[in-house]
């Protein structure tokens, strides 16, 4: 593919995603600035990658951390921002942030506990989501909704991370459905924690919703879009 009719391919499929979060943001009330999108680039290169900034979206996510690392290598003379998307394992949490300005993906309370000493030892203040496992299917990963209340009892104590949200993936099986009850499932989950009042925690953002159920999850509060195989529509792979 020539780059000239990527460049075009990647401009429009973003025009179309940004005009149907616009669109979702309006049917339920809120300012399209209310919702900020993540490209997530997992499935394309720098070339890609690259066209995308050009066309105004600099905010991206990757969701393995090896591929973090060599892309924010590949990319680094472009102004972009970084958040890690998916399981960050302890040992690769010191290479990581300095890279990244979240991390949406905290999802136990070691890696948590990983996050705040290295950052500390950075010299950063790490601003983080805590993922759920809405769902309960076995194969995501992510705090039981349960668990919420406990960990940010203990991550009060920690002064290198910042709490401010929760993320989570819909379940697989199911269908638009099932994905919206769990995106629904996160915001009442959000909305009791708040109630439990802790100081020092803000639970402002919600990350939830990908390419094929981001405007039910905008519809039902979500804060952050991940969106990646609509952005990159007839020029992946
Ligand atoms: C891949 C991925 C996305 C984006 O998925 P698409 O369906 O391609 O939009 C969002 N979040 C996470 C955690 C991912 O791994």
């Amino acid at each position: 593919m020539l780059m000239a009719d990527l460049s075009r391919q990647i401009a429009r499929n973003l025009a179309e995603v940004r005009g149907r979060i616009a669109q979702a943001a309006a049917a339920s009330g809120r300012a399209p600035e209310a919702i900020t999108l993540v490209a997530v680039t997992k499935y394309v290169g720098p070339p890609q990658i690259r066209a995308l900034v050009e066309a105004g979206c600099s905010l991206l996510g990757e969701n393995r951390p090896q591929a973090l690392w060599e892309k924010a290598a590949a990319l680094d003379d472009l102004p972009i921002q970084w958040h890690m998307i998916g399981h960050l394992q302890r040992n690769k949490v010191r290479r990581t942030l300095p890279l990244v300005s979240m991390v949406q993906s905290a999802d136990s309370q070691r890696l948590v506990e990983a996050i705040d000493r290295v950052a500390g030892e950075l010299g950063l203040a790490m601003p983080i989501l805590l993922e759920v496992n809405v769902s309960g299917e076995p194969a995501k990963h992510g705090f039981a909704p349960d668990e919420v209340e406990r960990v940010l009892e203990q991550v009060v104590r920690y002064t290198h991370v910042e709490v401010r949200g929760l993320m989570c993936m819909a379940g697989l099986e199911g269908g638009p459905e099932r994905a919206r009850r769990d995106f629904a499932a996160l915001r009442t989950l959000r909305d009791r924690l708040e109630t439990v009042a802790l100081p020092a925690v803000r639970l402002d953002e919600l990350s939830m919703g990908m390419s094929g159920d981001y405007e039910a999850a905008i519809e039902e509060g979500a804060t952050i879009v991940r969106i990646g195989s609509a952005l990159f529509e007839g020029v992946a792979g």
